[in-house]
């Protein structure tokens, strides 16, 4: 007799329909969505990342001899502008939703894409998480908390990165991704130990995990020149791979592969306001070396990873965090929100008390200022993040 399909554990593996990464990608935006079937396509972004492309979409778009209309993204992904942008599709009658930007503007026109029945496209112009492709949003309170993730039964239908936009963009915001991907394994490696389910409904499939640690090698190989050219504006091969690494490999590779703990002390991060000057992959960096303190990981692991993370522009100490004074109260609110049953942390392969957790936090203090000595960066403070 066949299996009870409904509880037998599968492994699943899900990705965007196509991805599209290069140097001037966003100019070929207009054939593209003329590709998927769009008559009418809505762009969702911001007034600075509207500047910087109209004037290419516009090109792109009359070439594909489609109608170009923007949308003003608010600004924080939360459900509230998610049901005010999919109110603007259903009134416009848009067929399609592009999220134009980093992070935030593509999440929200993944929900607002979802709430409106139609597909949703990532168009991505910084390299600062690893959120184009996947199909959930993470959604934050007004007040830039995190509130939950929500999940999709689809990817973006389409998958868009220009290298050009990212080496033009502030340094900061790859470094912030290649803190974002520098994760996924971590945490990848945890849930397959583990045996426990991905962020698509099953376990993770071996195409899942090994992305994430294609990721990180690239990242470790790439990441310090990748920097220095961007600071340059300059695109080259070491910053393609690093932008594939942080976008393409790191999404299917957390998603496909799974998250941890690294991400749920970043969740748990977002619920106090000392933290809030720091972007998502700057508090995930915190995250896993919280998670390797936890694992009992060995020196000879932990150190190289603080060491080059903090060559990597990313904050390896509380103090940077804005946590360094931070008392007791503080931090069992960031364990807390960290520890919350619906939190990846329980896909560990053992279940931390907060105890563990909250003492593994405050161990990051010295692991990191350690490393930062080594490296000849001097004391930390938070004033390197505003
Ligand atoms: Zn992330």
């Amino acid at each position: 007799m066949a299996e009870n399909t409904d509880r037998t554990p599968v492994s699943v593996f899900a990705s965007p329909g196509r991805y599209v990464q290069g140097r001037g990608a966003l100019g070929r935006l207009g054939t593209l969505m003329e590709g998927l079937g769009s008559r009418r396509p809505l762009v969702l972004t911001d007034d600075v990342v509207r500047g910087l492309t109209e004037q290419v979409l516009t090109g792109s778009f009359a070439q594909a001899d489609l109608p170009l209309a923007f949308e003003r993204f608010g600004g924080m992904p939360t459900s509230a502008e998610a049901d005010r942008v999919s109110g603007v599709i259903d009134e416009g009658g848009h067929d399609a939703v592009i999220g134009l930007g980093g992070g935030t503007a593509i999440d929200t026109a993944k929900a607002a894409g979802d709430n409106a029945g139609v597909p949703w496209v990532s168009a991505a112009t910084v390299a600062s998480t690893d959120a184009p492709t996947s199909a959930l949003s993470v959604v934050y309170t007004e007040s830039g908390s995190f509130e939950s993730y929500r999940f999709y039964s689809r990817n973006p239908a389409l998958v868009v990165v220009d290298t050009q936009y990212v080496a033009e963009a502030p340094v900061r915001f790859l470094s912030a991704g290649v803190g974002d991907a520098l994760a996924t394994w971590i945490e990848a490696r945890a849930v397959r130990r583990a045996h426990s389910p991905n962020m698509v409904g099953g376990l993770p499939t071996h195409a899942g995990s090994t992305l994430a640690e294609l990721s990180w090698n690239l990242l470790w190989r790439s990441a310090l020149p990748a920097l220095e050219a961007v600071e340059k504006n300059l695109v080259t091969q070491d910053v393609e791979a690093i932008v594939e690494a942080t976008t393409l490999l790191s999404g299917l590779g957390f998603e496909s592969g799974g998250l941890a703990a690294a991400h749920a002390i970043h969740d748990g991060l977002t619920a106090v306001d000392q933290t809030h000057h720091f972007t998502h992959g700057e508090k995930v960096n915190i995250g896993s070396l919280t998670q390797l303190v936890l694992e009992g990981a060995p020196a000879s692991e932990i150190d190289p990873f603080a060491e080059f993370t903090a060559r990597v522009g990313l904050p390896t100490t509380l103090t940077e965090a804005g946590l360094g004074g931070a008392d007791e109260t503080v931090l069992d609110e960031v364990v807390r929100a960290a520890m919350a049953p619906s939190e990846t942390i329980h896909n560990l392969a053992f279940e931390p008390t907060h105890r563990d957790v909250r003492d593994a936090l405050r161990a990051v203090e010295g692991v990191g200022r350690r490393a930062r000595e080594r490296v000849g960066l001097g004391e930390p403070t938070p004033e390197d993040y505003t």
